[in-house]
Parts: structure tokens; sequence; C-alpha cells
């Protein structure tokens, strides 16, 4: 029989306690993308509940550009990097969103999107939802449609699931 993804994401996932900080269970999905089924099992599922409903995939620095590239190449869509503050070098979209401790800043080059694109949003970890949340602002900012987002690990206690209330949310695994 075919190995489950909870399965397959049960062998792979390394959870690391106290990083980056105490009290933080990380989970270290790098197994997972470096393993040849891992990956495409993850890419295949991740999108499968929005198949059809998305013309571009929006990735989020850094984990997040894995699952997107992969999933834009495996679906002959573009994709669209969603970047830490600085990084992007022409004009952007800039929004700025709480963290678990502190904030964190993310930016969106005004032009590579249009507006009317549905976008489908692919990370690697739903936590608070703050990150995700974010993104959804920006690509709200230059006009496009939020059909999805998908993860692949969410952290059902953080609740990030409720700030995202609107949105339409797909996990692989809840931890
Ligand atoms: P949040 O904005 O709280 O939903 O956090 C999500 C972002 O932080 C994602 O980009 C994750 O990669 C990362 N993250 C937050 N918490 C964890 C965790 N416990 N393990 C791994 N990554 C995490």
């Amino acid at each position: 029989e075919p190995e489950t993804i909870n399965d397959l994401l049960d062998r792979l996932s390394e959870i690391v306690p106290d990083y980056p900080s105490a009290g933080i269970s990380f989970k270290d999905l790098t197994p997972v993308f470096a393993d040849p089924q891992g990956l495409r099992r993850i890419v295949d599922e991740i999108i499968a509940p929005f198949a059809g409903k998305f013309d571009v995939i929006a990735g989020l620095e850094a984990r997040g550009f894995v699952l997107a590239a992969a999933a834009a190449y495996a679906t002959g869509t573009g994709m669209i990097t969603i970047r830490k503050a600085g990084k992007l070098p022409r004009a952007v979209h800039r929004d700025d969103y709480t963290l678990e401790y502190g904030t964190g800043t993310l930016e969106l080059h005004r032009d590579d999107i249009a507006p009317g694109t549905r976008v489908l949003i692919l990370d690697d970890v739903l936590a608070t939802g703050g990150t995700v949340g974010s993104a959804a602002r920006l690509l709200g900012m230059a006009g496009a449609q939020v059909v999805g987002i998908g993860v692949v690990l969410e952290l059902q206690e953080l609740g990030g699931r409720e700030k995202l209330e609107g949105l339409e949310v797909h996990s692989l695994q809840l931890v």
C-alpha cells in the first residue's frame, strides 16, 4: 500500500526542541524536501485542493520558495516571490506584521502581478498566521485575488486559521 502523507511526514520531518529559542518546537521540513518521493508527494498534495482555481503561485521566503517553484513548474503557472524587507530591488508594496516574538516586514514587487490575478499562497508551516496574513494583504494591495493558502504543517494550538478568516486554508498535516 502507498504510504499516507501523514506517515511520510512523520517519517521524514525533524522536530527540533528549543530552536531558535527556548520553548519553540521547530518543525524542520528540509529532509522532506531532500527526499525524491517526499518533495513530489508534498507538492502534488498541496496543490490538489486548488486545482484549476489559480493563475499563479506565491511563495514566501524562504521555505515557501521551494514549494511554490516546484508547484508552479508542475502546473505550468508562474511564481511570485514575496520576500523579507530590503531584498527586492524595484518598487514594492510593503506590509508590517506581528510575529510570536517581535515584528516582521514582507514586500512584493508592485508590477510582478496584474490586478485580478488568482493567486495560491504556499508556505511550509502555519503557526500564528501572521506571515501568511501579511502575504495576503500584500497581494490585496496589488489588486490580486487570493484563492487559497496551502501549507505542509499547521500548528493548531496557535490559532492561525482563525486569524485567516475568509481565506481557504488547506494543510497536509495538523500538529
Ligand atoms: P507565523 O507567521 O506565526 O504563522 O509563522 C509562520 C512562519 O514562520 C513560516 O514561514 C514558518 O516557516 C515559520 N515558523 C513559525 N513557527 C515555526 C515552527 N514551530 N517550526 C518551523 N517553522 C516555523
